[in-house]
């Protein structure tokens, strides 16, 4: 098969638009070249845009299903924890085939809105026997079926609270051990797709495996060059029941165990400590904020805005995918802070542009947080690409200039005409 040639009236490169650069797909779905001049286009894009697909690096698929319940509160106060009940009875209630269409129709909506590549932190492992790891298999037909890049963070989850069994509907995510987890991600491997599959490790939470089995899970993935995720201080419960435990905040207690750099990346860090961030940010770890989740859970507020300024490697995540739309995220990061410290113009990027900066945590970071060659259009890449409608009316008005930032801060997902993963149009 020729290589195929894209041409756009514009394509973002290197934090801003440029006309006519084409933009060259090998056989292999990565992009060759991307320059102006040389063969004529074999897709000539008018009236449209192509920018970077967006990398969604914090999802639980499944609780896609919970759209439209749990926001109702006759009696109980609603906290993350009695959510948290309502999301373990969604749980009880899925089998194998009513799991994989949510997870379908969950990765179809991300692609909708421009998200190319997710990062599918995944602890439901288990069918109704509670036996076997069916759904992780389950996981990655749905990724296959909906045609989005996937990351399977595969996750282990072991205690129920710190020293506490697993109950109820946690029984589905568990592993008996360290070695019966480690075993499956072995199994795991030989399932994927070598084109848009990838499989990354997770140690759920402090609450969920023991200290000493994060750092084994650890050195593991760092022997593999895989990457490690972990919700690390969501809740100030988390870390209270930890200092009980441990006399340590989580995150004091992983920086002191765990040697880790640029492949770990801590889920919120809501209530982390300041020197403990500023820690953490000198290890070049990656921070990954979940803002739409984060708001609808009532978690809090991150100190985000420091974490940037202090070159902090913020992605984003669509985490409970309540609702799904990667240009709100964008928006509600910045928001949030803003907020908070009462001021504007808080992830500012290049020539101070908040919506590069935006931009950046949207796919580079992502990116950065998967380790996978996605995130900017550049020779190497995966293709990974989106097309935006220049003609939509929510655009209406744009030039060079402003165009970024009319996406970034006016537009929803309706803007989008169509996705391409690994050279292939997907929607
Ligand atoms: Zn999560």
């Amino acid at each position: 098969m020729s290589d195929r040639i894209i041409e756009a009236d514009w394509t973002y490169l290197d934090g801003q638009f440029e006309a006519g650069l084409r933009v060259q797909v090998g056989a292999d779905g990565r992009i060759s070249r991307v320059g102006s001049g040389g063969d004529e286009p074999t897709e000539r894009l008018s009236g449209c845009a192509l920018i970077p697909g967006f990398v969604n690096a914090h999802s639980h698929a499944f609780q896609r299903g919970l759209r439209g319940m749990a926001e109702t509160f006759p009696q109980k106060s609603g906290n993350f924890w009695v959510w948290r009940d309502e999301m373990y009875r969604l749980v009880g209630e899925l089998g194998p085939e009513r799991f994989h269409d949510v997870c379908v129709q969950c990765f179809r909506e991300m692609l909708r809105c421009g998200i190319t590549t997710v990062g599918e932190f995944h602890y439901f492992h288990h069918d109704e026997t509670c036996g076997g790891f069916a759904f992780d298999e389950l996981v990655l037909s749905a990724a296959r079926h909906a045609g989005i890049r996937i990351v399977l963070l595969n996750a282990c989850y072991m205690t129920g609270d710190i020293g506490q069994p697993l109950e109820g509907g946690q029984r589905r995510f568990g592993s008996v051990s360290y070695e019966q987890f480690i075993e499956n991600v072995e199994r795991i491997d030989t399932l994927l797709d070598g084109d848009t599959q990838r499989q990354g490790l997770v140690a759920h939470s402090i609450r969920a495996v023991p200290i000493d089995d994060i750092v084994r899970l650890h050195a593991y993935a760092s022997k593999r060059s895989m990457v490690l995720h972990m919700h690390v201080e969501e809740q100030q419960r988390e870390i209270d029941m930890c200092l009980l435990h441990h006399k340590m905040r989580p995150m004091e207690l992983l920086i002191e165990r765990m040697p880790f750099g640029r492949e770990f990346t801590a889920v919120h860090c809501t209530h982390t400590d300041p020197g403990d961030m500023t820690q953490f940010i000198n290890r070049g770890a990656n921070i990954c904020i979940c803002p739409l989740t984060e708001a609808n859970l009532g978690d809090g507020i991150s100190a985000a805005a420091k974490m940037w300024a202090d070159g902090g490697a913020i992605c984003l995540g669509t985490d409970s995918n309540n609702r799904i739309d990667m240009l709100e995220e964008m928006r509600l990061l910045e928001y949030g802070q803003r907020l908070r410290h009462e001021g504007r113009g808080v992830f500012k990027g290049r020539g101070g542009s908040v919506a590069e900066g935006l931009m950046r945590c949207a796919t580079e970071v992502g990116a950065r947080s998967l380790n996978i060659d996605t995130g900017s259009i550049a020779p190497g890449q995966h293709a990974d690409v989106v097309v935006i409608d220049l003609n939509a009316p929510q655009l209406a008005g744009w030039t060079r200039e402003s165009l970024l930032t009319s996406l970034v801060f006016g537009c929803d997902a309706g803007v989008i005409k169509n996705v391409c993963v690994g050279g292939n149009w997907v929607f």
